[in-house]
């Protein structure tokens, strides 16, 4: 009864049941929404366990909807996969990173900034062209910029991503296999794809400290991607057990609430100034 209060819209939300409730936009004013700027790059800290260092950040996008408040992805980059504007919105993401990414070049800070790709976005064979010129605009090193690839649910074409992405990694930008362990996330991707940082989903890490089954899964993930020369770096590390474990276990570097939430491109100088382990 309490759900269907807040689904009349009676009660005042928490942020819980705000996510839970799931309004479903329409392609239309989704492409309204990329063309009127309101969708906004956040950003997450990945932080090097052994030194503690800000390595770089993760964009996570939000919508600022002029109604809804802050919607997250999940609720919209589904509907962007199933139409073609995840091409849109991917463009329009990466070269607003790449902005930020200039910023914090300039206030002296020069990391990388890791941008979400879903497979759909690697079907364009000119993807990779549309890259390097965004870099070259930014005036950023390939090296700045990492691509976390995520598979999509309906991967039309199997073929023309594995071409794009050994076009990107020619062009020595950085890949990243995201949420390894899950879905179609896994081996076969990395016999066939030149990936550089190998990227354990949140699922295995938080808790692994006092799981076996989890602790033998992310051991034996980071030792695979060490033996193939991967970059590693573990997702969802919530807690001071969590981030102790990954350490312990040689993990390179870490990114979760424990060391700081996405935020918002404004607040980053702040953070990265008040940082330290
Ligand atoms: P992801 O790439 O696996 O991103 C990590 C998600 O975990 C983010 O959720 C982040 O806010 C959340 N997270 C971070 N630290 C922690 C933690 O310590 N514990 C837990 N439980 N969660 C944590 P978010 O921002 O809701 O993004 C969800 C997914 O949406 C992302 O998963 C990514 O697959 C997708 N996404 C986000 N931005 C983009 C984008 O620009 N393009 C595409 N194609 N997908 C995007
Ligand atoms: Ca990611
Ligand atoms: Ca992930
Ligand atoms: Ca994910």
């Amino acid at each position: 009864d309490r759900l269907k209060e807040v689904l009349a819209g009676g009660v005042a939300q928490s942020p819980a049941l705000a996510r839970a409730e799931r309004k479903i936009y329409s392609e239309e004013r989704l492409r309204r929404a990329i063309a009127d700027g309101e969708l906004v790059n956040h950003y997450q800290p990945k932080v090097d366990l052994a030194s503690g260092a800000v390595a770089g950040f993760e964009t996570l996008v939000r919508w600022r909807h002029p109604e809804d408040g802050l919607i997250f992805p999940d609720q919209f980059i589904p509907l962007a996969e199933e139409s073609s504007l995840i091409n849109d919105l991917t463009r329009s993401v990466l070269r607003a990173a790449l902005c930020h990414a200039r910023k914090w070049r300039d206030d002296g800070f020069p990391l990388q900034v890791a941008v979400n790709v879903s497979m759909d976005n690697l079907v364009s064979l000119d993807f990779p062209d549309f890259v390097e010129c965004a870099l070259d605009e930014a005036g950023i090193p390939a090296s700045g910029l990492l691509l976390e690839v995520t598979e999509s649910r309906l991967m039309k074409n199997r073929l023309a991503p594995l071409e794009v992405l050994a076009r990107l990694r020619l062009k020595r930008i950085g890949l990243s296999i995201d949420d390894f362990g899950t879905g179609h996330s896994s081996l076969a991707q990395l016999r066939d794809i030149p990936f550089s940082e190998l990227k354990v989903d949140r699922g295995f890490v938080h808790g692994a400290w006092r799981n076996a089954s989890l602790r033998a899964i992310v051991e034996a993930s980071l030792r695979m991607a060490r033996q193939l020369g991967m970059k590693t770096v573990a997702e969802g590390v919530e807690d001071r057990e969590d981030w102790d474990f990954l350490r312990n276990s040689g993990c390179e570097l870490a990114q979760g609430w424990f060391i700081s939430k996405a935020l918002p491109p404004e607040q980053i100088p702040d953070w990265l100034a008040a940082w330290e382990v």
